[in-house]
C-alpha cells in the first residue's frame, strides 16, 4: 500500500555497505510524505545525534574505517540538520527518534546526503599517509543536494537505530 504512495523523487539510500558496523547496528530514516512513512537511508551506526534543545540539531553517520578528509577526520556518509528531533520511544531496543529537516533558507547549505551509494573504491588514496596508515580521501561530507532539500525541507523525519539482531528482519 504505503510503497504505491512512494514519490519517485525520493531516494532509497542503502548505505549499510559503506557505514560502520551494519553487522552490529542499524539505522533506518523513514520520511513522512501525505501521511505515508518511507524509508529513505539505511546505515549501520549513527556517529552522532546532537539533539540539544535550543542548538544546532543534526545527526550523520562516518563512512568505513579508512574513509577520511582532507585534514584526516573521518569523512560523513552524509548528516541531515534538523529541528524539534526528539525520542519518540525505545520499544525493543530500537531507539525511535523524530524531527523535521531543518527549513530555514540558510539550513540548506547543510543538508549533505548523498542519492546514491557511493563507490569507495573510486576515491583516491592519500598521498601523505602510507602503510598500515593509508587511507582513502574525499570531502569531510557529501556535497549539498539542493533539488532534494527543496523536496524535503520541514519534511518529518523518523530516525530508528538499535542493535542488529540475528533473524530479525527489520
Ligand atoms: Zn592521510
Amino acid at each position: 500500500m504505503s510503497e504505491d504512495q512512494r514519490p519517485a523523487w525520493l531516494p532509497e539510500l542503502d548505505l549499510r555497505a559503506v557505514t560502520r558496523n551494519s553487522d552490529r547496528a542499524f539505522t533506518r530514516i523513514s520520511v513522512l510524505h501525505n501521511t505515508y512513512r518511507h524509508v529513505w537511508i539505511r546505515a549501520g551506526l549513527l556517529s552522532r545525534i546532537e539533539l540539544n534543545p535550543g542548538k544546532r540539531q543534526w545527526l550523520g553517520a562516518y563512512y568505513d574505517h579508512g574513509i577520511a578528509d582532507e585534514s584526516e577526520d573521518s569523512a560523513y556518509a552524509f548528516q541531515i540538520d534538523v529541528v524539534g528531533l526528539h525520542i519518540h520511544m525505545i520499544h525493543y531496543g530500537v531507539t525511535e527518534l523524530h524531527g523535521w529537516i531543518a527549513a530555514e533558507s540558510d539550513d540548506s547549505v547543510r543538508f549533505k546526503v548523498p542519492r546514491t551509494v557511493p563507490d569507495l573504491e573510486t576515491f583516491e588514496w592519500c598521498r601523505r599517509c602510507k602503510g598500515e596508515k593509508s587511507h582513502r580521501v574525499t570531502t569531510y561530507c557529501p556535497p549539498v543536494d539542493l533539488k532534494l532539500y527543496e523536496r524535503l525541507r520541514g519534511a518529518k523525519l523518523v530516525v530508528e537505530f538499535g542493535p542488529v539482531i540475528p533473524e530479525d528482519e527489520r
